[in-house]
């Protein structure tokens, strides 16, 4: 076996259904006492719930969080905060809210407490992400890191089938880059198969039938290893294209994800064969590229750029920016390559 550096990173797990029961329990092993709830508009229910069960420790609420975590939403929120003289963050919600936890923490140094409600993964990571002035940045930082967890399935049966399949894959994705990463190691990539394999198994059962709950079980436990598999390694040329892609054109987050993960995959296919070998292994499929493609065909993906107000003729522009500055990745990166995928990409053939 080879020789690995693991850069394991702390957290508490609570997972399970009807584990958000359990929130009041976690607040008090924190020992705070003053809690902030944040959702975005569309979960203030679900906010409210949580509320309900902080009881006397709620001292706020703010249900204006955002995608990609505007740096004037920050400022509100962190008004909020102040005024109330908060000492926890708890974020009910996907990627948008927690990320707006994130960046509470970054600020302020408070613990998190995040209930997922999607697959993003972002609760594992010490990853923040910023938009200012329409360019995010991101970064890394242990401060960011939510302190507990709380996996609740039952809190992502209400989520539509149109944001469930893209964000399964989205999960798949980081999955996906963690199994070629050059700081991949024998843990890692027992985390990356485990997640390919609970999502892919359960996602069509998660989309065909939102309310099942074993499904929906299966693909929140993928989720969990597909962001702890995100946390550890750096990711390459799938994540950076789609960075591009979300940030320059304003594209939707996860439907970019879903696009771009077959023809990503192909790209490296050769690069990275025992990669591919256990992305197979874990789909049960021959061929790994083609496997992810079907699996998107399964969850009725949009398939092509085309379908997400992409522009055949930005083609070039977008290879140029996701070439401009080097990074690893398993094949050699080249602006004709990388032409080639996003044209498949745009019209969506099999890869
Ligand atoms: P999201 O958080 O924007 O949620 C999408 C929509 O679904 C929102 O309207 C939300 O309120 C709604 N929703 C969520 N759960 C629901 C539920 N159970 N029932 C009904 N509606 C529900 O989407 P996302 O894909 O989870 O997050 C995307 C963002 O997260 C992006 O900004 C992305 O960059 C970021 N992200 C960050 C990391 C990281 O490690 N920092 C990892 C993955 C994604």
């Amino acid at each position: 076996m080879k020789e690995f550096t693991y850069n394991a990173l702390p957290g508490h797990i609570i997972f399970g259904a009807g584990k958000l029961q359990s929130l009041s329990v976690e607040i008090d092993r924190l020992g705070c006492q003053r809690v902030m709830v944040l959702t975005t508009p569309e979960q203030s229910s679900q906010g409210d719930m949580v509320k309900e069960l902080i009881g006397d420790r709620w001292v706020a609420s703010f249900n204006r969080a955002t995608m990609h975590v505007p740096t004037e939403i920050v400022d509100q929120a962190l008004d909020v905060a102040e005024t109330a003289n908060i000492d926890c963050v708890v974020g009910i919600g996907g990627g948008s809210t927690i990320g707006l936890g994130k960046a509470l923490a970054l600020r302020t140094e408070l613990p998190i407490v995040a209930i997922p409600t999607t697959y993003a993964g972002s609760e594992m990571t010490p990853i923040w992400g910023l938009t200012e002035n329409g360019i995010k940045k991101t970064g890394r930082d242990p401060r960011v890191l939510p302190t507990s967890v709380i996996y609740d399935p039952e809190l992502s049966l209400s989520l539509p089938p149109f944001i469930s399949g893209p964000s399964g894959i989205n999960a798949i994705a980081h999955c996906v880059e963690a199994l070629y990463a050059p700081d991949a190691n024998p843990i890692t990539s027992l985390i990356a198969e485990e997640g390919i394999n609970a999502i892919s198994s359960s996602l069509a059962t998660v989309v065909n039938e939102p309310e099942n709950k074993e499904a929906r079980t299966k693909a929140l436990y993928g989720a969990y290893l597909a962001g702890s598999a995100l946390a550890a390694v750096g990711m390459s040329l799938h994540h950076k294209l789609c960075h591009t892609l979300g940030g320059s054109f304003d594209l939707p987050h996860a439907d970019v994800h879903t696009i771009i993960l077959p023809y990503a995959t192909r790209y490296n296919a050769d690069a990275a064969p025992e990669a591919m070998l256990r992305i197979c292994r874990a789909m049960g499929t021959t061929d790994a590229a083609r496997g992810l493609y079907e699996l998107n065909r399964s969850i009725g993906a949009k398939s092509g750029l085309k379908d997400i107000g992409f522009e055949e003729g930005d083609i070039e522009k977008a290879a140029d920016i996701a070439t401009q500055n080097p990074y690893a990745n398993p094949a050699l990166i080249t602006q004709k390559g990388i032409i080639k995928l996003l044209t498949d990409a745009y019209h969506g053939v099999c890869p």
